[in-house]
């Protein structure tokens, strides 16, 4: 095989990006949180269908899952999160004081199994954080007929998920807490960047005063270019804002989202469903059919012990993998003894996630796939 630099991911930012930086370097000169992070959470209302007043933007994901748990926890609470999730997801539990309930997903969607995650309900649980692994938000209104069964919260960590569809409906214009991510490698970035979307009023005034230190209405006064001097502080806050320069670059990523990136990640899952469904050894992420979604990873499963050897031999062909992602209660900080989770624990010994971003081309996924055949019919 040809060795061209084939990446796992990969950030897509061209001259319209740049363009967009330099007019906020240069030309307006403010680079904190002021007029353009507003502008970017009204696209963001527009493109999801919902009042920009819902939409708040932070400095990452991980910021986003954080002041949501803040906002609906106290210490001590707990919230149950499925294992098989970035690492993230269950920092911003712990963070915010609460308690991480790791639970099982389902073997063949890899969204939270909902079953399990109603054995783990305590009187101390306050939230579930479901996951939208690889884009697909699972049967989620399942997951909110629980909820409402339990009187809990919901957060969605649809990091992977911007852009996707449940029952034709954009993800984050209906629910409880949706948080995004725009990081690096998502559908789209703005650099670094995430944002909240919420209904509940209550919630929407505790996150948009605790990414400014929780000084109190200091968001409005941003972005007008004013500051605050004379104000209140209730409650502990962070500095979690976005800037202007990241807002810039998430704006054309956004534009760029429907007619650009998602077609090509679309047709790049396409090619590799192709290519590598009839092999015994490979298994697939079982879409929901009532979702619509913009593949932030592809990850499949290598059945018959066969897993450890198909990434040696990609990685010595130049392929780089990755693996979405080692259980959070495998980890030293969220052990717990009683903790086992079969399923989660037997998916992380076979998954495998393969390259792509809306510059791979499908030469690549072609040379991918024989490779991987080529090994599996071994
Ligand atoms: C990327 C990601 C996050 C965190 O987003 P950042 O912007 O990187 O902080 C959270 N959860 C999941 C599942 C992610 O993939």
């Amino acid at each position: 095989m040809e060795s061209k630099n084939i990446r796992l991911s990969k950030s897509i930012i061209g001259e319209i990006e740049a363009d967009a930086v330099r007019k906020i370097l240069l030309e307006d000169g403010y680079l904190g949180m002021g007029a353009e992070v507003g502008k970017f959470e009204e696209d963001i209302a527009n493109y999801i269908g919902v009042n920009t007043s819902n939409v708040v933007c932070v400095s990452t994901g991980t910021s986003a899952l954080h002041l949501a748990v803040e906002a609906i926890t106290e210490a001590g609470d707990e919230v149950i999160v499925p294992s098989l999730t970035y690492l993230s997801s269950f920092q911003a539990i712990s963070g915010a004081r609460a308690i991480p309930i790791a639970c099982e997903v389902y073997d063949d969607t890899l969204t939270i199994d909902i079953e399990d995650a109603e054995k783990k309900i305590t009187s101390k649980t306050k939230a579930i954080m479901t996951v939208h692994y690889a884009s697909n938000p699972g049967y989620l209104e399942k997951l909110y007929n629980l909820a409402k069964k339990y009187n809990l919260r919901v957060i969605e960590d649809a990091a992977h998920a911007f852009g996707c569809s449940y029952k034709e409906k954009k993800i984050g214009s209906f629910g409880d807490i949706i948080c995004f991510s725009f990081d690096g490698i998502k559908n789209i970035t703005s650099g670094e960047g995430g944002a909240i979307i919420t209904s509940d009023e209550k919630v929407l005034n505790i996150i948009k005063d605790a990414r400014l230190l929780s000084v109190e209405k200091d968001s409005e006064k941003r972005y007008l270019g004013q500051r605050s001097w004379d104000f209140d502080v209730t409650r502990q806050g962070y500095r979690y804002h976005l800037s202007n320069i990241f807002a810039a670059i998430g704006r054309v990523q956004l534009k760029r989202l429907d007619v650009e990136f998602a077609p090509k990640r679309q047709k790049l899952i396409s090619s590799y469903k192709e290519l590598l469904g009839s092999n015994k050894n490979i298994k697939f992420q079982l879409q929901n059919e009532d979702s619509t979604i913009i593949p932030h990873i592809f990850s499949i499963r290598v059945l018959n012990n066969k897993r450890d050897e198909l990434l040696i031999e990609l990685n010595k062909n130049n392929i780089p993998t990755g693996i979405h992602y080692k259980p959070n209660h495998l980890l030293t900080l969220y052990k717990n003894k009683d903790t086992t989770l079969p399923i989660t624990e037997n998916i992380y010994k076979e998954i495998i996630t393969l390259p792509l971003h809306p510059e791979l081309e499908l030469n690549d996924v072609e040379n991918i796939c024989l490779l991987i055949l080529k090994k599996l019919n071994n």
